[in-house]
């Protein structure tokens, strides 16, 4: 008894003394601090909204099937897509994709920016590399079983966007996600598997991580060229293919290092498919009516009122109702309407804290959008409409 009336007393003492060191900055370790000065914003109207997808498999991949480089290049063209990874698993060709993936005849495009890549499969996890340019990709591959310090020295000096894919999955992303620049939230069409995925983003965006969320079909299987072909595994050739989901960013301009950086700075929505709305979220911080920031950006709060607003853009259905859910933190904040037609836009009003991090997010749902080229898709999208990346407060930019 007097040893628990001991104990007791200590963790009484404990309490009393952190919440009186929480009055300083200096002296308590968990209470928030100032980030100092952050990079302006840039532009919101200096730019282009270019839509891909960042995880497709050819037959450089041993566990694809019936789809050639130049199949998938012809239908992403087929579908207005602007931009395209395709990122073959490096261990089938024990990472050499720079004369297998990049090297093949049919990697060219006269409309796509293609993107270098390869999807960096190991034993601890899968990783989507992203490049303008060619890079070293073999270095990636030879240190895959090293410590984390060592990979993210090579990533640095590669120069590359590095990704964690289906990080919740069998295969999810072993390694420190302080060396990832983005994170794919949202693989292949079926939806609802990826809640997982949603919340292991929710994990790091709380721990003060400014990490992208991103799409990737995943798709290894072409569409059906014959009957035979379509009652064969149905999901995988009729249902997920190339933008199932589609990936946008917000490019300065209409170049591949554009795409990179949009991606990196998480200026990136993700629709259900090309088709699909997208998602827009911006800010107003003046109250001057004119919007500020958008998805992706990180700025001091002023512990003045912002106003928000989510704008979907593209194909809505007039008059009908799409669901607007605001998460704030981690947390479910607002659940709003939005109806379809020309101006399909709802906002919001909040005060995030002048001290700490905040984060706001967007997810939509609403009546789905057909995919005719991949019609099975949309069963498995469900409602799901698509998923804006957070607007930022006090977030350290050098994550
Ligand atoms: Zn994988
Ligand atoms: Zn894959």
């Amino acid at each position: 008894m007097r040893a628990y009336i001991f104990v007791a007393g200590l963790i009484m003492a404990g309490c009393i003394s952190s919440s009186t060191l929480g009055q300083s900055s200096h002296s308590n370790p968990w209470a928030p601090v100032d980030v100092g000065p952050l990079p302006p914003i840039a532009s919101l109207t200096d730019g282009v909204w270019l839509k891909g997808d960042l995880h497709l498999h050819s037959r450089h991949s041993h566990d694809s099937s019936n789809n050639s480089e130049a199949k998938i290049i012809a239908f992403s063209e087929s579908v207005g897509m602007d931009y395209l990874c395709i990122t073959d698993h490096d261990n089938h060709v024990q990472g050499d994709v720079a004369h297998n993936t990049w090297s093949d005849p049919e990697f060219k495009s006269k409309s796509l920016l293609l993107l270098y890549g390869a999807e960096w499969t190991t034993v601890r996890g899968h990783g989507n590399a992203f490049s303008a340019t060619p890079y070293d990709h073999q270095r990636l591959y030879d240190v895959r079983d090293q410590r984390d310090v060592v990979v993210g020295a090579v990533k640095r000096e590669l120069g590359i966007h590095l990704s964690a894919n289906h990080p919740s999955g069998k295969d999810h992303f072993g390694y420190s996600y302080d060396m990832v620049d983005s994170i794919e939230v949202w693989n292949s069409a079926v939806w609802p598997k990826n809640a997982n995925a949603i919340m292991i983003w929710d994990d790091m965006l709380s721990s003060g991580r400014k990490l992208t969320g991103r799409g990737g079909s995943d798709s290894h299987h072409g569409t059906p060229d014959t009957p035979e072909q379509a009652t064969k595994n149905t999901y995988q050739r009729q249902a997920n293919y190339v933008g199932t989901p589609t990936t946008w960013v917000f490019a300065k301009e209409r170049t591949l290092q554009a795409v990179v950086d949009a991606l990196t700075n998480g200026r990136v929505a993700v629709s259900a498919n090309p088709y699909a709305p997208r998602v827009e979220f911006y800010a107003d911080l003046d109250g001057d009516g004119k919007m500020d920031m958008m998805m992706g950006d990180n700025t001091k709060a002023t512990g003045k009122p912002i106003k928000f607003r989510i704008q979907l853009t593209g194909n809505t259905v007039a008059g009908a109702s799409y669901t607007v859910r605001v998460v704030k933190n981690g947390d479910p904040f607002s659940t709003l309407q939005a109806t379809g037609g020309k101006e399909a836009m709802v906002e919001f009003t909040d005060t995030p804290a002048s001290l700490g991090r905040t984060y706001y997010r967007i997810e939509v749902e609403g009546p789905p959008t057909a995919y005719p080229q991949v019609p099975g898709s949309m069963a498995l999208s469900g409602n799901m409409v698509g998923l804006s990346n957070p607007i930022y407060f006090n977030f350290d930019p050098k994550f």
